[in-house]
């Protein structure tokens, strides 16, 4: 097919000049290229003009989603391709991916990952929140350390509102390692309020190596765990990895048996904190909902 565009010189020097005015960078730098497949007849006008925009707009994205990455503090890049699934057989690969549909994020749910050191948690999380961030939701992504010390911090200088409206921000925020860590006094109330500001407007990935038993000991007061627990099992998905650690996975030998792939979590269902009267926590089984 030969090509009817009319590219004389002036024309194309036109087009150059507006692709600038236009902040068309990678346009302007596939011009000349797809502008000779165009004369050469190996492209129809139409091509051009696709090729054209999907190289800009391919360009945009990839910007706008390395910058959302940055701002969300998602510096590591793990994604749900790079997860091998065979490793860990009791994880539902249905699940995750149904999850990656990112349902959950519009109906403003909570996500547990359970699971013993090294069995992905942290991976799926961030490969959740990276899924989110290409379909143009914001995400944040902090530890529950970093997230208390922020809080504790923004208390001190009296902006702790400012700083629970800053944490609200994001459709989905990401807070990993529950439980690592011992939590600083007053850190389970500081909490506590971010999840309620949260409750129902904002979805959220939790990850912990602890069962939700242990959260009174995790957050240093049993009735600060039992509030936290309420609106975090009210709409939520709980994973439960019981696998054994993928850094480990070359030196099993050498590790101590109790440690292989034992997992000290409790199910959420036989979870033995007190209860709160009034709603009982309603816990969401995904697969039954797909
Ligand atoms: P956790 O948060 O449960 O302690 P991580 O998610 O940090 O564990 O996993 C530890 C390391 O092993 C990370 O580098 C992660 O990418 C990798 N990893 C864990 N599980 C898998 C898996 N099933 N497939 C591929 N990489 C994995
Ligand atoms: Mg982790």
């Amino acid at each position: 097919m030969t090509a009817s565009l009319d590219a004389t010189p002036s024309a194309i020097d036109r087009i150059r000049h507006d692709l600038v005015g236009l902040k068309m960078p990678r346009a302007l730098e596939a011009l000349d290229h797809v502008v000779r497949r165009l004369e050469q007849g190996e492209i129809s006008a139409l091509d051009a003009i696709d090729i054209l925009l999907s190289e800009e707009l391919t360009l945009r994205e990839n910007s706008r989603i390395k910058t959302a990455l940055r701002m969300g503090r998602l510096t590591t890049i793990k994604t749900l391709s790079g997860f091998d699934f065979s490793f860990q057989p009791s994880l539902d690969r249905e699940r995750i991916l149904t999850l990656a549909q990112l349902g959950f994020v519009a109906r403003h749910e909570v996500v547990h990952f359970l699971g013993p050191p090294g069995t992905g948690k942290s991976h799926l999380a961030v490969a959740l929140g990276i899924e989110a961030v290409k379909a143009g939701r914001s995400v944040y992504f902090c530890t529950l350390a970093d997230l208390i010390g922020a809080l504790s911090r923004a208390e001190r200088e009296g902006k702790l509102h400012e700083r629970i409206r800053f944490f609200c921000r994001s459709a989905l925020l990401v807070i990993d390692e529950i439980g690592y860590l011992p939590v600083i006094p007053g850190g389970g109330n500081l909490f506590f309020q971010l999840v309620n500001a949260r409750y129902e407007k904002g979805a959220m990935i939790l990850t912990s190596n602890r069962g939700f038993a242990e959260w009174g000991e995790v957050f240093g007061d049993p009735v600060v765990a039992t509030a936290l627990l309420d609106r975090l099992l009210h709409h939520a998905v709980v994973i439960q990895i019981e696998g054994s650690s993928y850094r480990l996975r070359q030196h099993a030998e050498l590790m101590p048996e109790h440690l292989r792939s034992k997992s000290t979590l409790v199910p959420p269902g036989q979870a033995s904190l007190p209860r709160p009267r009034g709603r009982p926590p309603k816990i969401r089984n995904l697969q039954t909902e797909i």
